[in-house]
């Protein structure tokens, strides 16, 4: 049998017999191969995901089997799976070997994934389009020549591009969202703390969040079950249950309410509007009432980002000195040398720009200026959600200003890079979960919506995502390398 498309269908056909893990993630790895123009992973491990496969048919086979049991995925290489090499995208980690597995790869292992892959990313998970991997660039599988977005664009890729029907990314001021808008996905953020990030490659602390990549609300729903909840290894991660996400998908959304704000919708280019008129149209003909919200400060999220971000950036990646952890240079002649160049030639350009802003706005002297007050925004961008929740269930916006854009666009300029997040970083820095969901085509290039939720609200999200799917069949359209 050929590899069914959504996790929720390889699932059905393995619990119904009419295929075997064995036979799945053979085909999987079979892909992986015949795709690996779309350089989507980083590195792919045949042999033991022939042997979870094996062992994932044999628990099947004692009646012991959950949805997961079987199904092949990947997951962004900045999660650590022991024994195997997880890069992050750099080169500073290029021949690293993760000494144990992260808290999200051990319940991916409980739930009986198989893991067939590491997927390629932009380096430390600083960018906005794959260009910034060590590892090159990953394709767009609905058009070569573009970008599929980032940082999880191998993840996003591996899934649009049909290798796995779903993956793990990460998201600080973006990373699911909009790759999964480029890509056709459904893709979702979920609240600060739901999923325990031990053995997660830091970027932003205080921003980061794992989450799934697939096609369907129903798949992300399934797979974020599958790894939210409580760790005491992190102490970040919320201390409370884990609904039901699959059974808040077939919830009625009639009655609820949903916001839009005039800020975020200023001087959008027509086919995003359009697409956003169009889910706002189909969510009201569920019974959804829409209700205008304040966000003034909203967009003002990704000048304050870039401030924050990069100022945590520069204290995480402190560690890499060629001592402790990375790259290490030859022949250092004293220690000052050894730090300098194990860190030059280890780290990317986007990388050394963060490093280097980060630290500049953490000075002595430039912290009230810029470190400081870009927390202040922070508070301000989080309050206004905050009040806007006082009123509405959950909040419509864009994902992304355009669909994908061509490989090299914007890599001169990285203020143009980073004007992609506007949409995306004001729920990174309230905390909030975050939903993109496939919403239409434009130029036969997939377009996002994004459905922003209160604080551990993923069960609206859901709500709101499987009542449009129900009603559309954006999340249906595929690339043809993929169909
Ligand atoms: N594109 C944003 C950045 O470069 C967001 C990255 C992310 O969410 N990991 O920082």
């Amino acid at each position: 049998m050929s590899l069914p498309a959504t996790v929720e269908a390889c699932a059905a056909a393995l619990e119904s017999g009419a295929a075997s893990s064995r036979e799945l993630v053979a085909e999987s790895l079979a892909r992986c191969e015949a795709g690996s123009d779309l350089n989507a992973l980083v590195s792919f491990d045949a042999d033991g995901a022939r042997a979870a496969a094996e062992a994932a048919d044999a628990r099947r086979a004692a009646g012991e089997a959950g949805p997961l049991t079987g199904v092949p995925i990947v997951v962004k290489d900045i999660f650590c799976v022991e024994g195997g090499r997880t890069t992050a995208g750099s080169r500073m980690l290029g021949d690293w070997m993760a000494p144990y597995d992260a808290h999200l790869v051990e319940r991916l292992r409980d739930a009986g994934a198989v893991i067939v892959g590491k997927a390629n990313m932009d380096e430390f998970a600083m960018g906005s389009s794959g260009e910034n991997s060590a590892f090159g660039p990953t394709l767009n599988p609905w058009d070569r020549t573009r970008v599929p977005g980032g940082s999880s664009s191998g993840s996003a890729a591996a899934v649009a591009g049909g290798l796995v029907p779903g993956a793990f990314g990460t998201d600080t001021g973006g990373s699911i969202r909009q790759p999964a808008a480029f890509c056709g996905l459904t893709g979702m953020k979920p609240t600060y703390g739901r999923i325990s990030r031990y053995g997660m490659i830091a970027f932003a602390s205080s921003l980061d969040q794992a989450g799934p990549l697939a096609w369907t609300a129903g798949d992300a729903a399934l797979l974020l079950g599958a790894v939210a909840g409580f760790d005491p290894r992190d102490s970040t991660s919320a201390e409370r249950p884990v609904p039901d996400y699959l059974a808040a998908l077939d919830e009625s959304i009639e009655g609820r309410t949903v916001g839009f704000a005039p800020a975020l919708m200023r001087n959008l280019p027509a086919a995003v509007q359009q697409t956003l008129e169009e889910v706002r149209r189909t969510l009201e003909a569920c019974g959804v009432r829409f209700r205008e919200v304040t966000l003034e400060t909203a967009l003002t999220g990704v000048s304050a980002y870039y401030v924050i971000a990069s100022a945590e950036a520069s204290t995480n990646l402190s560690r890499y000195d060629g001592v402790r952890f990375g790259h290490r240079c030859a022949d250092p002649v004293d220690l000052e040398d050894l730090y300098c160049r194990s860190r030059a030639e280890g780290f990317g350009e986007e990388v050394k720009r963060r490093i280097l802003t980060g630290t500049y706005a953490l000075s002595v002297g430039y912290y009230d200026a810029y470190y400081r007050t870009a927390q202040r925004v922070r508070r301000m961008i989080r309050d206004e959600f905050l009040s806007a929740f006082a009123d509405v269930d959950a909040i419509l916006a864009p994902v992304t200003p355009s669909p994908a854009f061509a490989l090299g666009e914007n890599t001169a300029d990285p203020v143009a890079m980073y004007l992609q997040d506007v949409f995306t970083i004001p729920a990174s820095l309230a905390g909030l979960p975050a939903l993109s969901m496939p919403a239409g085509l434009d130029g036969g290039l997939p377009l996002g919506a994004q459905l922003i939720g209160p604080h551990f609200g993923e069960e609206t999200l859901f709500a709101l995502a499987g009542a449009f799917q129900r009603e559309t069949d954006h999340h249906r359209a595929r690339p043809e390398a993929a169909a």
